[in-house]
This record gives structure tokens, sequence and C-alpha cells, in this order.
């Protein structure tokens, strides 16, 4: 698949990046550039992706999880407040901050030490974070928090509803949203019924067992 290569007038694009990137068109299944908005095969309107790659690699604050550093030092994500966006949205640099128990309206004793860092939002409002502390998942994986989302989240007797393990880390929870066209099919559960077989099969192993109370 050849890309067209954009010029000096959009010097955040770096083309290289995508033409090594492949997504999965959710209609047809077919294998396309992750910068693609349109289906070539099926015709299908898809999500652009979440971020950009800057021109120059940037400095990041030192607290920020190695990963995470990693990601930012050469991406900037398209904002919290970004309304074009499909079922969510990854914050900027400059909007990452620690999220806590009391950010997320949680009282109990279990979830007195929970630390994370809001890295995105969902389209109703919901909290996507990456876990630093958290009684049901390890340091590194990515949950979601807010009232519509489909839970209990995690592993463990501490499990709290309204909250959902979206990926083990953050590195394959980037790599399912390519996969998924950037659409995060966990924010939207109801909406997996009407994916190809294949796909709605490992989507629901994948939050199953991340999550190990959820009834979807
Ligand atoms: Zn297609």
């Amino acid at each position: 698949m050849l890309l067209v290569v954009r010029g000096p007038a959009r010097p955040l694009i770096s083309v290289a990046f995508f033409a090594t990137t492949m997504k999965t068109c959710w209609q047809c299944e077919e294998q396309i550039p992750a910068d693609k908005v349109t289906c070539p095969l099926c015709g299908v309107q898809l999500d652009p992706p979440p971020y950009v790659v800057l021109s120059a690699p940037r400095n990041v604050p030192a607290w920020l999880p190695p990963d995470l550093a990693t990601f930012f030092v050469e991406h900037e994500g398209c904002g919290m407040d970004d309304s074009s966006r499909g079922s969510f949205r990854l914050a900027r640099l400059a909007e990452l901050e620690h999220l806590t128990a009391k950010d997320i309206y949680v009282d109990s004793p279990a979830w007195k030490s929970f630390d994370s860092i809001a890295i995105g939002a969902g389209q109703y409002g919901d909290w996507i974070c990456y876990v630093l502390n958290a009684p049901v998942a390890s340091r590194g994986a990515i949950m979601a928090f807010g009232g519509g989302v489909a839970g209990p989240g995690g592993t463990g007797p501490d499990r709290i509803p309204g909250s959902l393990v979206l990926a083990p880390n953050f590195t394959s929870w980037l790599a399912r949203l390519r996969e998924d066209g950037w659409e995060e099919y966990g924010l939207t559960p109801g909406s997996i019924c009407g994916l190809p077989e294949k796909r709605e099969k490992i989507l629901k192993q994948h939050f199953q067992s991340l999550n190990l109370g959820i009834g979807w």
C-alpha cells in the first residue's frame, strides 16, 4: 500500500511512522494504514489516531513512568476536549495529572492508596488512567472509571462497579486500539456484538481475562 507523502505544510505528521503502522477495518477486516480515515476496500469511515507524531523529540516530566515518557517524548495526544473523537480521547502532555480515590469517588479502605495518571477520557466523561497503585490491577495497567463503565474491573475482592481494566499495559492498549480503528470497545461493549465474529471473540476474551467479574 502506497502512502501519500505530506510536505512541510503539515510538519507534525511523520509519514515514516504511519507507513509501518496498520489497522484492521472493523467492517471488512482489510489491513490498512493507520492514518486512513476511509477504508479503501469497503469505504467505511474510520477514526484517525488520537495523537500526532512530533517533528522532533521533546522533554517530558521526570515523574512519568518510562513507557508513558517514551510515548510522549515523540507524540502529542489529541487532547481531552477534542469532541471530534469517537469513543475516547488521549490527553496532551500538559493534561497528564494524578487521579486518586477522591477523583473517582471511591471511599473504600482498600482504595485509599489508589494512585494513577489520567491519560484520556471517554466520550461520556469517563476517566482513562494509567495505574500506579490499585487493589485490582498491576502497576502500568490501563483502567477506565465512570458511571457508565461496565465493570467491575480487574481481579480480587476489592473490585468496584463503574471500573474496567482496558489493557495490561500502555503499549498493548495502543496496539489493540489501532487494530480496532481507534475504537475503545471496553467503553462501548454493546457494539462488540456487531463486529466480525472472530474479532468479537478476541475482544470478549481479552476483557474477560482482565476483568473476572464482568457479565459480557
Ligand atoms: Zn473496510
